[in-house]
C-alpha cells in the first residue's frame, strides 16, 4: 500500500495542495494554476465546483461545466487536480472527466448517508479520496466517514483537518481543536493528515501561523486556498492568497524533523522524556488517590443524604486552584478545563456511589 505522496510522486516532506476555493472561470483557474506551478512549491491543485454554501443565494459553484477546466489545468501544470464531491452524481462526473482525486467536504462528512452514497459510487475505483473533518467536533463521525470510504476499497485515503464550527466571535473562523486530529492519527496510524489552515484561519493574515502550527505537529501536508485575484473571489475571499504570497508563506515556514535530532539532542531528549514519563506517572497516582477520596466523600454524602453538587464548594475550588495556578505559572484557561474535567468525573463517581443499591434502605 503506497501513501498519497508516493502515488503522486511527491518527495517533499510536506505535500502542498493549493488552488482557488472555487473554479470561477477557465481564465481564473488556468491563471491561478500556472502561477502556482511557477512557484515550484505546489504538488497538487484544488478547486471547488460544487460549493455547499451555508446560505442560499451565494455562489454555489460552476458545477459540471468546470470539470474540463480542471482537467486542462492539470494537463498544463502536470499536477494532480482534486475537487469536492458531495453526491454520487459528482463522483460519477469526476470519474468520467478523469480528475485525479476527490475530497469530501466538512458539511458532507457530517452526514453518514451522504458519505455512504459517495463511497458506494467509488466502489471498485482506485482514486485518492481526502476526507475533511465534519463541521462538528465529533471524532467518531470523522473516523466513520474514513471507514466508509476505506470499506469501499479505496486505497489512498487521507484526512484533511479544517477545524470545527462554533458559535460566536472568535479568532479563527473554525476552531482547530488540534487534539481531535491527534486522536484521529492515533486511531489510524500511518494515515496522512493534511491541515487546511485557510478554513481554520478564515483570514489570510492568520494562515501562516496555523500552517506553522501544523508543521510543528508533524502534519503530512497543507491545503491552502489561493486565487489570482483574491479580492474578487466569489467565495472565501478573505482567506485566499495570491500565488506569490503563498510562495513567501511557504518559504517562511520551518519544517520539523520527525526523529530526535543529532546524538547530543537525542540524549537530552531521552532524559527529558524519562522525566515526563515519571511526572505523568505521579500525576496519575495523585489522580487515582483523589478519586479514592471522592468515593469516600460519596459514601458520606449518601449516609447523610447530602446533595452531590455544592456550588459554593465548586466555586471555592475554582478560585483557590486558579490562584495557585497563577502563582505556579499555569495558564488559567487550561487549568479551568482540567478542573472541569476532574469535577465532572468526581460527580459521576459520587453519583455511582449514591445510586448503588448497597444501602439497605433502598433494597
Ligand atoms: C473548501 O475546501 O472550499 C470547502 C468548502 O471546505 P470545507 O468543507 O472545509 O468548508
Ligand atoms: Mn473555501
Amino acid at each position: 500500500m503506497t501513501t498519497l505522496k508516493q502515488k503522486w510522486g511527491i518527495g517533499a516532506d510536506i505535500m502542498l495542495i493549493s488552488g482557488p476555493c472555487s473554479a470561477e472561470s477557465r481564465e481564473q483557474l488556468l491563471q491561478t494554476a500556472s502561477a502556482l506551478k511557477s512557484t515550484g512549491k505546489v504538488h497538487a491543485l484544488r478547486a471547488g465546483i460544487w460549493k455547499p454554501r451555508t446560505r442560499p443565494d451565494s455562489f454555489e459553484g460552476i458545477g459540471k461545466a468546470a470539470l474540463p477546466w480542471l482537467v486542462e489545468a492539470g494537463g498544463i501544470t502536470e499536477l494532480p487536480v482534486i475537487t469536492e464531491v458531495a453526491l454520487a452524481s459528482h463522483v460519477e462526473a469526476c470519474l468520467k472527466a478523469g480528475i485525479s482525486g476527490m475530497w469530501i467536504g466538512a458539511r458532507t462528512a457530517a452526514n453518514p448517508f451522504s458519505v455512504q452514497e459517495i463511497a458506494d459510487a467509488l466502489r471498485g475505483v482506485d482514486i485518492p479520496v481526502l476526507v475533511k473533518n465534519p463541521i462538528n467536533a465529533d471524532l467518531a463521525l470523522w473516523i466513520g466517514a474514513i471507514e466508509r470510504v476505506k470499506k469501499a476499497g479505496i486505497h489512498h485515503v487521507a484526512a484533511i483537518h479544517r477545524g470545527f464550527s462554533v458559535h460566536g466571535a472568535r479568532l479563527f473562523r473554525n476552531m482547530p481543536m488540534w487534539e481531535i486530529a491527534i486522536a484521529l492519527r492515533a486511531h489510524f496510524p500511518g494515515i496522512e493528515v493534511i491541515c487546511d489552515p485557510s478554513h481554520i484561519a478564515g483570514k489570510r493574515e492568520l494562515v501562516g501561523n496555523v500552517a506553522q502550527y501544523a508543521l510543528d505537529l508533524n502534519y503530512d501536508g497543507l491545503m491552502i486556498e489561493s486565487h489570482c485575484n483574491p479580492d474578487a473571489a466569489l467565495s472565501d475571499k478573505e482567506q485566499q492568497l495570491l500565488p506569490a504570497d503563498l510562495e513567501k508563506l511557504i518559504d517562511s515556514l520551518t519544517s520539523r524533523s520527525t526523529g530526535t535530532g543529532p546524538e547530543d539532542y537525542a540524549n537530552a531528549l531521552r532524559n527529558l522524556r524519562a522525566s515526563i514519563d515519571r511526572i505523568d506517572f505521579q500525576i496519575l497516582q495523585l489522580l487515582a488517590e483523589r478519586m479514592g477520596k471522592i468515593e469516600e466523600l460519596g459514601l458520606h454524602k449518601k449516609e447523610n443524604n447530602i446533595a452531590i453538587l455544592q456550588m459554593e464548594r465548586w466555586q471555592e475550588i475554582l478560585n483557590t486552584r486558579t490562584e495557585w495556578g497563577r502563582e505556579m505559572g499555569v495558564n488559567p484557561d487550561f487549568l479551568q478545563k482540567i478542573l472541569e474535567q476532574i469535577h465532572s468525573e468526581s460527580i459521576r463517581r459520587q453519583n455511582a456511589v449514591l445510586s448503588s443499591k448497597e444501602n439497605p434502605s433502598e433494597a
